[in-house]
C-alpha cells in the first residue's frame, strides 16, 4: 500500500457519547468472527412457522427485489411494494460501472480485509467497523449467487470473471456487466423475485406508494399506501416492515437519480420515530455531464469506471478558450495525476470532486459557463486502439454523444461533480433494525456501512448484502424472539393513519395556488445546491435554516396541484414528495451546520488543509449523529453512537 496514513489522530473515549436510545447491537468478539458467531447466536424461525407471518417489503430495487426473493424463497409471506409500473424499473437499473467484491481472481492483493480497509477509510473514519467489515465478507456471495442466476458478468480470456478499478483502490475488485451492471444484476433479482410472485408467496403491488408508516404498541406493524391509479388509500398489516426504497438526492432538484426518487417513505417513518443518521452526508459524484441550462431536470452520470482509461485535465492558464486539440501537451495540468501520484485518476469521489471544483474556481474549467473538466481518452485509444474502448465503454460513449452531439473518441469528454448518492439514511442498528422495533431499512435507504463517503461499485455491493445475505437472517432474530398481539386495518392507528395521509393528500388538492411544484422544488434545490452541496460553511447553513422554512411556509399556501385525488395524478404525487423534502433539507443543514469538521462528502469551508484537503475533527466528532424528530419547527434531538475504529486507526487520509 503505498499511502501515506501516518498521524494518527485522537479518539474522543467512545464512552462519553454513550445514549441510552441508541444500541448498535454490534456482536462481541475477534471482528472476523462478529458476523458468523452472530448468526448462531441469533434465533431461528423453523421452517414450518414462516408461513405464520407476514412481512412488508417497500422497495422492488436491487436492496428490495432480493429481500423479498430471498424472505419468500425461505417461506415467509411477502407483500412486495413500489410505485413504478414493474419491479425491474427502480432506480437501480441505472448503475452502470460495477461491483465490488474481494474474489482477488486479479491475485492483486485484494483481501477482505482490503476491501474492509479501504471502505472504513473511503468512508472517512465515519462508519461502524463491524458492519464494514461484514459486507465485504458477504461480497464474494454476493457474485457467486448473481452467477448462478445467470448475471452476464464480463469475462475475460481465460473464462474467470473480469475486473476493472473504481476510485479508492489499488487492485481491481469490480465486477461489471459492460456499462449496465444494475440493470442485469436487478435482472437477476427480479427473476428470484418473479419466482415467488408466481408461487403466490409474494404478493406484488405496482403503482402503489407508501405514504405512512403504522406503529402499534411502539412496533412497525404495517403501511398506508395510495393506489396511484384509482387514488385508493388503503392500509396493509403485517408482522414486520422493511423500507428499502433508496437514496434522497432530489432533495438537491438536480442530481443524477432517477426523477422519481425521493425520500417519502424514511421521512414518514422518521416522523413516526425512526431516528435518522447523518443526514447531511451527501455524496458528490467527480464524473457527471455538467449542467446545459435552466431546463434541466436531472442531470447524467458518466461512469467513474471511465476514469480507468480516461485522464482528467484542464489548461494550466486561466481563461485558456482553445479547442482541447489545440492545446499542447505542456500547457495542460493533469491535475489529478499531479496531486495524487499513486492513485493517480482513480482517487475518490470526495477527493476529486472538490478538486474538479478547485481548478473551476481557479477559472481554469472548460466549457461553457467555465464548469466542467476534461476526461481525455486520446492516450488510452492510442495504446489500446479505438476498439478495446469500444468493448469497454461503447454504450456511455453513445449516451454521452447523444446527450452532448460530441463524439468521446474524437473530443475530449466535459464533466463536472454532480450531486449522485446519500450516504444518510435511517440509522440502522447491527440488524438493520431501526429505532422503532419491527421497522429494517435496507440499501441506499439507510445510514450504514459508507460513512462519510461511498467508494464506487460499493452501493450495489451493500444493497444486495442486505437483502440476500443479513436481513434474512436478523429479521428472522425479531420474529422469532417477539411476542405478537393480533392486529388488523380495523385498529384505531390504520384508521388514524388512513386519515391523516388523506387530510394531507386533500391539503395538497385544495391550496389551488399559484406556483406548480416543480418551482418550490427547483428553488429548494438551489437552496440545498448553493449552502449545503460540495461546500458548506457556518454562514452559508444558516442563512438556509432561515431560508427553508419560509419556503416551506409558501410551498404550502402557494402550491398548485392540479387534477383529482381519484386519478393518476403525477402532479399529486410530486408534490407530497417536495413537501417531504422540504422537512428533509431542514434537518439535513441542522446536520452539517452541527458537524463542525470536514470529513469525505462534507465539507465544511473552515477546516481545510492548506492544500485544500479535508479536515477531520475525530476528537469531537467520530459517532454517528442520529437526529430524533420532536415536531415540525421544533429542534430535533441528536443522539451519539459513538465509533470505535480497532482495526483500522483514523489517520489522514491520503491518496498522494
Ligand atoms: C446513474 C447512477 C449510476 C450508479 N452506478 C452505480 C454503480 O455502478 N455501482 C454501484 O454500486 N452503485 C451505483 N449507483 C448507486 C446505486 O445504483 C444505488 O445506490 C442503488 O441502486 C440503490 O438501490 P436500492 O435498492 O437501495 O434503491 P432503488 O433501486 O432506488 O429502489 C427503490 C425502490 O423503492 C421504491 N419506492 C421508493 N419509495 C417508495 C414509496 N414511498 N412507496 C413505494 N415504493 C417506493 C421504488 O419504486 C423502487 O422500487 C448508481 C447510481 C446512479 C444514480
Amino acid at each position: 500500500m503505498t499511502t501515506t496514513d501516518t498521524r494518527p489522530t485522537t479518539v474522543r473515549p467512545a464512552t462519553e457519547y454513550l445514549d441510552p436510545k441508541l444500541n448498535s447491537k454490534i456482536p462481541e468478539g475477534p471482528i472476523e468472527r462478529k458476523w458468523e458467531r452472530h448468526k448462531f447466536e441469533m434465533k431461528l424461525v423453523s421452517p414450518t412457522n414462516r408461513r405464520r407471518y407476514t412481512i412488508i417489503v417497500v422497495g422492488s430495487g436491487l436492496a428490495g427485489a432480493s429481500a423479498a426473493a430471498t424472505l419468500a424463497e425461505a417461506g415467509y409471506n411477502v407483500k412486495c411494494y413500489t410505485y413504478h409500473d414493474s419491479p425491474r424499473r427502480a432506480h437501480s437499473i441505472a448503475a452502470q460501472g460495477g461491483i465490488n467484491a474481494a474474489k482477488n481472481y486479479r491475485n492483486d492483493g485484494d483481501s477482505v480485509f482490503r476491501l474492509f480497509y479501504d471502505t472504513v477509510k473511503g468512508g472517512d473514519f465515519r462508519a461502524r467497523e463491524a458492519n464494514v467489515y461484514r459486507l465485504a465478507e458477504v461480497s464474494m456471495a454476493i457474485i457467486d449467487q448473481c452467477v448462478a442466476q445467470g448475471v452476464p458478468f464480463a469475462r475475460e480470456y481465460s473464462g474467470y470473471l473480469d475486473n476493472r478499478s473504481f476510485g479508492g483502490a489499488q487492485v481491481a475488485r469490480t465486477f461489471y456487466a459492460r456499462g449496465q451492471t444494475g440493470q442485469q444484476l436487478l435482472l437477476g433479482a427480479y427473476q428470484a423475485l418473479s419466482r415467488q410472485i408466481g408461487l403466490g408467496q409474494v404478493k406484488m403491488f405496482s403503482r402503489t406508494e407508501m405514504l405512512d408508516l403504522v406503529v402499534i404498541d411502539g412496533r412497525a406493524r404495517g403501511i398506508v399506501t395510495r393506489d396511484m391509479v384509482t387514488g385508493k388509500i388503503e392500509s396493509h398489516v403485517a408482522d414486520a416492515v422493511v423500507l428499502a426504497t433508496g437514496g434522497y438526492s432530489n432533495v438537491f432538484y438536480l442530481s443524477t437519480n432517477a426523477k422519481a426518487c425521493n425520500a417519502t417513505a424514511i421521512w414518514r417513518a422518521h416522523r413516526r420515530g425512526a431516528f435518522f443518521g447523518n443526514p447531511c452526508f451527501t455524496q458528490i459524484h467527480p464524473t457527471c455531464i455538467p449542467v446545459s441550462g435552466d431546463h434541466q431536470s436531472k442531470l447524467t452520470l458518466m461512469s467513474e469506471s471511465l476514469r480507468n482509461d480516461g485522464r482528467v485535465w484542464v489548461p494550466k492558464t486561466p481563461g485558456d478558450k482553445r479547442p482541447p486539440s489545440s492545446i499542447p501537451e505542456d500547457e495542460r495540468d493533469y491535475y489529478l495525476e499531479r496531486k495524487y501520484p499513486s492513485y493517480g485518476n482513480l482517487v475518490p469521489r470526495d477527493i476529486s470532486s472538490r478538486a474538479a471544483k478547485q481548478v473551476c474556481d481557479e477559472g481554469r474549467g472548460v466549457g461553457p459557463g467555465g464548469l466542467g473538466v476534461y476526461l481525455d481518452f486520446s492516450d488510452a485509444i492510442k495504446r489500446l486502439g479505438r476498439k478495446v474502448i469500444e468493448e469497454r465503454y461503447g454504450n456511455l460513449f453513445e449516451m454521452y454523444e447523444r446527450i452532448t452531439g460530441e463524439n468521446p473518441y474524437e473530443t475530449p469528454m466535459r464533466i463536472y461533480p454532480a450531486v449522485h448518492y446519500t450516504m444518510g439514511g435511517l440509522w440502522v442498528d447491527y440488524n438493520l433494525m431501526s429505532t422503532i422495533p419491527g421497522l429494517f431499512v435496507i440499501g441506499e435507504a439507510n445510514f450504514s456501512d459508507h460513512g462519510a463517503n461511498r467508494l464506487g461499485a460499493s452501493a450495489l455491493m451493500q444493497g444486495l448484502a442486505d437483502g440476500y445475505f443479513i436481513l434474512p437472517y436478523t429479521i428472522a432474530d425479531y420474529l422469532a424472539s417477539t411476542k405478537f398481539t393480533k392486529v388488523d386495518t380495523t385498529h384505531i392507528a390504520f384508521r388514524e393513519t388512513e386519515a391523516e395521509v388523506t387530510e394531507r393528500t386533500n391539503r395538497l388538492l385544495n391550496t389551488k395556488g399559484t406556483r406548480t411544484v416543480d418551482m418550490f422544488h427547483r428553488e429548494l434545490g438551489k437552496i440545498m445546491w448553493d449552502y449545503c452541496g460540495m461546500a458548506r460553511n457556518e454562514a452559508g447553513l444558516k442563512h438556509a435554516l432561515e431560508v427553508i422554512p419560509e419556503l416551506r411556509e409558501r410551498f404550502w399556501r402557494e402550491v398548485k396541484v392540479p387534477g383529482e385525488g381519484n386519478d393518476i395524478n403525477q402532479e399529486l404525487e410530486k408534490a407530497g414528495r417536495v413537501a417531504d423534502f422540504m422537512e428533509l433539507a431542514e434537518l439535513m443543514c441542522i446536520d452539517a451546520l452541527h458537524r463542525d469538521e470536514s470529513c469525505g462528502g462534507h465539507f465544511r469551508e473552515e477546516h481545510q488543509t492548506e492544500d485544500g484537503e479535508a479536515e477531520r475533527d475525530d476528537e469531537n466528532f467520530a459517532y454517528v449523529a442520529a437526529w430524533e424528530f420532536t415536531g415540525l419547527g421544533t429542534k430535533p434531538v441528536l443522539h451519539r453512537e459513538p465509533l470505535h475504529f480497532e482495526y483500522v486507526k483514523p489517520a489522514v487520509r491520503s491518496y498522494k
